[in-house]
Parts: C-alpha cells; sequence; structure tokens
C-alpha cells in the first residue's frame, strides 16, 4: 500500500499507465546501466548496445502484455461494481481500477448495513399493528436507564377473540387486532410502550406511571369500547379484560408475571374488567 500510494502522482488517475510506466523504466534499466558502464570505460561496442536494445524492447513488450492481460478480468470486475453498486445507482467513473473497486466494496457494505439495520428493526416490530413485538418490547425496557426502569406494566387480552375469527373470519379478526392496537396506543403516553405481546394479547409499559394511573387510563379505553365499539360479535361489543401490576425496579419479567395473574383473575372473574396484582378481588366493571 505504502508503494501504491508513494507512486501514485505517476498517472495518479490510471493504475494501468502508471504500471506500464514503473515497467518500461524498470525494463531499460539494464540497457541504461550498460551504456553508461560503456561511456565511462570507453568499452561500448555497437553490436551489444543493438542487441541489447532490441533485447530490452521485446522484453518491454512482453511485460506490458502480460500486465494489460492480467489488468483485463479486475478491469471487468471493476466496471461491474461500478454501474450495478449494490442500490442500481451509479458511481462516478474514477478511472483507477483500484479505486473503482474500493469504492464499489464500500458501497456494497454499505447497503449492506442497511439492510441488516431494516432487518434488525422488523425482528422487533409486529407487521399486522405496527407496534413493537415482544421482542421489541423487553429490547426497549432493556435500554432503559436504571432509574427508569420502573413504573406499571400490564398485559390486556381481547375478550372471545376466537369468536370474530370463527365468526366474522380472519380478515376481520385482523382488523379487530390492528384497531384494537390504536386505542391503545392513542391511550398512552409517549413515555409509555404498548407492544403486541403474542396473538390477541397486548403489553404496556407506563413509565415511572402509577398503579392508579395506568387504571385510569385502562378503564377509560374500556368506556371508549363500549360507547364507540371496534366491533361487535355473538351480540355483544368487543372487550377487552387486563392484568395490572406495579414494578418498582428488578427483573421486569417477575412483574410481567404477576399481571399475567391478574389478568387469569379478570377473565376468571367474568371478563371486560382490570385486575391488579395482589388486589383482594377483581374489580368489577368500571
Ligand atoms: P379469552 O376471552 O379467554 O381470551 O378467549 P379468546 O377467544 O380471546 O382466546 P383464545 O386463546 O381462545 O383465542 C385467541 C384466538 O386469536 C385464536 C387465534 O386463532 C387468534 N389469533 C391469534 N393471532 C391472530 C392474528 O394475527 N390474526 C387473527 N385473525 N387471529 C389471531
Ligand atoms: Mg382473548
Ligand atoms: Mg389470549
Amino acid at each position: 500500500m505504502h508503494f501504491y500510494l508513494a507512486t501514485s502522482f505517476i498517472f495518479p488517475r490510471s493504475l494501468r499507465l502508471r504500471l506500464f510506466a514503473i515497467c518500461f523504466v524498470a525494463t531499460h534499466l539494464p540497457l541504461l546501466c550498460y551504456i553508461g558502464w560503456g561511456a565511462a570505460t570507453g568499452r561500448l561496442a555497437l553490436g551489444e548496445v543493438v542487441a541489447l536494445t532490441l533485447a530490452t524492447m521485446v522484453g518491454m513488450a512482453l511485460a506490458l502484455h502480460g500486465i494489460g492481460a492480467l489488468l483485463a478480468p479486475i478491469q471487468a470486475l471493476a466496471e461491474t461494481f461500478d454501474t450495478k453498486a449494490g442500490d442500481g445507482t451509479s458511481l462516478p467513473r474514477v478511472g483507477d481500477v483500484i479505486q473503482t473497486l474500493y469504492a464499489g466494496v464500500h458501497r456494497a457494505a454499505t447497503v449492506t448495513q442497511a439492510q441488516i439495520d431494516e432487518l434488525a428493526i422488523a425482528a422487533q416490530e409486529d407487521p399486522l399493528t405496527g407496534l413493537a413485538n415482544r421482542r421489541g418490547f423487553l429490547a426497549h425496557i432493556a435500554a432503559l436507564p436504571s432509574a427508569q426502569r420502573k413504573g406499571c406494566v400490564a398485559l390486556v387480552d381481547i375478550d372471545f377473540f376466537k369468536q370474530v375469527n370463527d365468526m366474522l373470519g380472519h380478515d376481520e379478526g385482523d382488523r379487530v387486532l390492528a384497531a384494537f392496537a390504536d386505542r391503545l396506543a392513542g391511550q398512552v403516553r409517549r413515555a409509555d410502550m404498548v407492544a403486541r405481546w403474542g396473538g390477541e394479547e397486548f403489553a404496556i409499559f407506563f413509565r415511572n406511571g402509577l398503579e392508579d394511573e395506568a387504571s385510569w387510563a385502562l378503564a377509560r379505553l374500556a368506556e371508549q369500547m363500549r360507547h364507540e365499539p371496534i366491533g361487535r360479535v355473538n351480540g355483544r361489543v368487543i372487550s377487552f379484560s387486563a392484568g395490572l401490576s406495579r414494578w418498582q425496579g428488578g427483573p421486569v419479567e417477575e412483574a410481567l408475571t404477576a399481571a399475567d395473574r391478574a389478568l387469569y383473575d379478570a377473565k376468571q372473574a367474568g371478563r371486560d374488567r382490570i385486575c391488579r396484582a395482589g388486589g383482594a378481588l377483581p374489580a368489577p366493571c368500571p
């Protein structure tokens, strides 16, 4: 690389011409030495000079032809990078095969990195609702500074959702899921986090939120579901049940397990209600 950079002042925009120039000097060196030595000692023989000059020219022609042939496939490869640089855009023609190759590889690496970033985002997102998925939810919480790793967590599950699929079809089921996700996202603050936990179940993290505040937000949503239903099935409006737990730091999984138990209590108590972990009896429908 040092030699490459040190010689770049000779034909800076063409590696091919630079190689030819170095080759020209190198192949003529024995001839020049002989002429110099002969002139200094006075023993210059015309026949030897002619023979050496001819041999030098043949050698140089061979070397130039060989270098040209060796560079041809590299040039072709460079032109491939040049015109098909990953995202289909053309790179500027720089004339130097090494620079062109480098620019092409750099562009390809950039495009690949962008695709890896897109995949990483997609791996944490639910395509149906656009919310984070379980992995995204946990990654978001894990990335929070410890001072913000507390508040409340809720697990929210749509009631009798199987009936929506069975009676109205899976497309309607998907629409209900997406509409419910929008409603949930609309009820929380920007600092909070809503995710699709799986199937028709959602998780919410109320950052630094009190249990009462979280419970009111869910109760408001329950009220809205009754007055502005996102759908009806089997003669009743679609409702949800929720389990709520405080989270005072430590592993969030423990709070989620507590919220899951509270959700189970809400289902057992008749659905369409919000239960708190460790609460005495499940609260009736607000
Ligand atoms: P419960 O009140 O006890 O929660 O009853 P449920 O019917 O809501 O719960 P259950 O677990 O019996 O059924 C959940 C259904 O959700 C079953 C599954 O086919 C459906 N489901 C899960 N993911 C999707 C999805 O992405 N789209 C649709 N349309 N349905 C889904
Ligand atoms: Mg359900
Ligand atoms: Mg469920």
